[in-house]
């Protein structure tokens, strides 16, 4: 379990807004606002769930302690990620950064979000980063149960090229990125259907 008990320490850096750490011994979230007592719990819960659950399906887990940045606003997240603002989320190495807890739980999408990139977190730490981005990206929408909200936002043609899932994803354009997450997590599926999950680990054991 990963320990509930936070310390909350705020820095001020002159010129700057108030950041706040809440570490605990598996990871410290960094807000660069305030944030409520109860957003952080509920951080704290999902990652906790997370983790439990990549464990069990692929018996893997972060190797590490990790950062989630929590953004004071969409325009923060934009400009530090290099992200389009419609992104919930991105992990550059040991560092997940978010979009603003509250935007993500209006849209209800503040689990998936943790959960797919606590995914990336695991597969980027066991593989040296050297997972293939198609297959890391299938894995977490695997994992993060979002697959139903993204077929719900309409009809769309998977395809099976993995390197065209990869152009889809990083276009830039909301559409294509959701027929390529949604083409990855097929293509994860089958891999799962064929070869169980067990084969899902000696497939990132290749990379590690
Ligand atoms: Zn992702």
């Amino acid at each position: 379990m990963i320990s509930v008990a936070v310390l909350l320490c705020c820095l001020i850096a002159p010129g700057r807004e108030q950041a706040c750490l809440f570490p605990t011994p598996d990871f410290t979230i960094v807000c660069e606002k305030s944030i409520s007592e109860y957003t952080v719990e509920e951080i704290i819960t999902i990652l906790d769930y997370a983790k439990d659950r990549v464990e069990k399906i692929i018996g893997l887990t972060h190797l590490r302690p990790f950062f989630i940045k929590v953004s004071s606003s969409t325009e923060h997240f934009v400009s530090e990620t290099r992200c389009t603002w419609w992104r919930s989320g991105i992990t550059k190495g040991d560092t997940i950064i978010i979009q603003p807890a509250n935007i993500l739980k209006k849209k209800g999408i503040l689990k998936h979000t943790l959960i797919h990139e606590y995914t990336h977190v695991v597969v980027n730490q066991s593989t040296h980063s050297k997972c293939p981005f198609w297959f890391n990206e299938g894995l977490a929408v695997y994992m993060s149960g979002e697959i139903s909200k993204l077929l719900n936002a309409g009809g769309c043609e998977p395809v099976t090229d993995v390197k065209k899932i990869e152009k889809l994803i990083m276009s830039g354009e909301r559409e294509k990125a959701r027929t390529g997450y949604i083409s990855a997590y097929y293509v994860v599926v089958e891999m799962i259907a064929q070869y169980g999950r067990v084969g899902v680990k000696k497939f990132l054991d290749n990379f590690r």
